[in-house]
């Protein structure tokens, strides 16, 4: 795995849990797996056992040089990994968010292929993920498939397709890792689609990588047919060798059975102790100890959580009887400011929390103790809520796009009957569309709620842990192996 985030240690979205939960049921299944990538400054380090040098001196080409740098190696929740220093390139308060990003993560991948040349490490398969790791497939193929590697298979994972490693420079990025631009400036390359004078980091992991790979099949079909950001030719032309496979949960840790977060552990069997974890969290926000059903939202807020529609919800359900607990944080101060004054301006509210921050903790409490979490994405690659929601016996009430159309099926439209139903769902971005399933899911609380707790039940018995999606993965690996 090449991977520019890896959770515990250095997280910034979804992609950092994929790249963990998948490692680790791949090393369950009896597979090999190394993780590669920088050395960040602010890591956790305490998260990291037996952190050791494993090479003093690999020299890296840098423009018509080549410098040496420091690779270290250490375990990470069982997995090794390498951590790459690149000269000083990630030394730095955060992961991501500075003008010389790409040039950061080009150094990484250079970095990575010398060390493995140097290490006689030829994997079966080099699995890389996102822009920030693009042109891994493009230098192995290109640089050093004579040196051990002519075996060695590209996957290719995109993550998001909002990010693709756009840079107006390309003949000096590319000089700056000791390659010259000139044969890549094509269409059927590394050229962008739409501006034909940038390079575009995630278009070279897509054409060089021998299998390219999102994060499920509704986000798949979406991204070729439209909401490819100026992709969709490049995904059409190469669309055998393209699939979505859903993302897992990691089972152990999001586990109600087990959970250290909650005031008491529950499974299927012993439902109505979510009874209790509703009451305390209801304790701990300071909401109304009533007969209400509870709709969580929790997110990142940020445009493609549908925020226009979060905000609409908080008024909608308080309207519908139900009241609302809303955990988010957004990168855009104007934005949390918009949440803190509906907060304000409801503070009154024993039916209303909203809490603008990032809270693991409460996170792991409000899954537990809420009837129903609301996901009302504008696009959403695979999501992780919905299926954390669903463990927890909390019906998700959420958009259907993406992840969310693959995962949540609707009790009336689905067309999949009762027992294979777990959630409600609507398709308009508007406030028509998120009413349309938001009044059914709270009136099916008030009205039938032995038919609600059936829901919750029948999310709870869904399987979306890693051990489906990791088999999944193990067949491409083992078809572009074996072709
Ligand atoms: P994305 O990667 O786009 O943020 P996902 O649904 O894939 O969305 O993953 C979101 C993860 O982050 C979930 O584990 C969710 O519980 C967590 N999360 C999001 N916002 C918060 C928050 N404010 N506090 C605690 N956890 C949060």
């Amino acid at each position: 795995m090449v991977s520019p985030e890896l959770a515990p240690i250095a997280k910034v979205g979804g992609l950092a849990d994929v790249v963990i939960g998948l490692s680790k049921d791949l090393v369950k299944k009896g597979h090999n797996v190394e993780i590669m990538l920088p050395m960040y400054q602010g890591m956790r380090y305490d998260m990291i056992r037996d952190m050791e040098e494993a090479y003093a001196e690999l020299w890296v080409p840098r423009y018509a040089e080549w410098v040496p740098e420091k690779v270290f190696t250490g375990i990470v929740e069982g997995v090794r990994c390498y951590f790459f220093t690149c000269g000083n390139k990630f030394n730095r308060d955060e992961i991501y968010g500075y003008d010389d990003d790409m040039y950061r993560f080009v150094h990484f991948n250079r970095s990575v292929l010398e060390f493995m040349k140097k290490t006689d490490k030829s994997p079966d398969i080099i699995h890389c993920h996102d822009w920030q790791t693009g042109l891994v497939p493009v230098i192995m193929y290109d640089h050093y498939a004579d040196t051990g590697m002519n075996k060695t298979r590209a996957v290719f994972t995109i993550h998001n397709i909002e990010h693709q490693g756009q840079c107006w420079f390309g003949e000096d990025l590319l000089a700056s890792i000791g390659m010259d631009c000139g044969q890549y400036y094509r269409f059927d390359r590394l050229q962008d689609n739409i501006k034909h004078n940038m390079i575009n980091l995630l278009k070279a992991g897509i054409i060089y990588s021998n299998f390219v790979t999102t994060v499920s099949p509704t986000y798949c079909k979406e991204i070729k047919e439209s909401d490819g950001k100026g992709l969709e030719p490049t995904l059409n032309a190469n669309s055998d060798k393209l699939g979505g496979i859903l993302n897992g949960l990691d089972y152990e840790y999001w586990n109600p059975a087990t959970d250290p977060y909650l005031e008491l552990n529950y499974d299927i069997e012993s439902f109505d102790k979510k009874f209790t974890n509703k009451g305390s969290l209801r304790y701990r926000l300071g909401l109304a100890d009533e007969y209400r059903p509870i709709v969580a939202c929790i997110a990142r807020l940020v445009p493609q959580k549908g925020l226009h529609l979060i905000k609409h919800a908080i008024y909608q359900t308080l309207e519908k009887g139900g009241q609302f607990v809303l955990l988010g944080s957004s990168p855009d101060e104007a934005i949390n400011e918009d949440f803190r004054r509906i907060a304000n301006e409801l503070s009154d509210n024993p039916n209303v929390y909203i809490e603008i921050g990032y809270n693991e903790e409460l996170a792991h409490i409000i899954y537990a103790g809420s009837d129903m979490l609301l996901v009302p994405s504008i696009f959403e690659p695979c999501g992780l809520t919905q299926l954390i929601a669903l463990r927890y016996g909390s019906v998700p009430v959420v958009r259907s796009t993406g992840g969310l159309a693959d995962t949540v099926f609707d009790v009336d439209h689905s067309g999949k009957g009762f027992a294979s139903s777990n959630g409600f769902s609507f398709c308009d971005v508007n406030e028509d569309g998120i009413n349309s399933a938001l009044n059914r899911a709270i009136e099916c609380w008030f009205y039938h709620g032995e038919n609600f707790m059936k829901l919750a039940r029948n999310g709870m018995r869904c399987d979306y842990s890693w051990n489906n999606s990791g088999n999944d993965y193990v067949n491409i690996y083992n078809y572009i192996k074996a072709h």
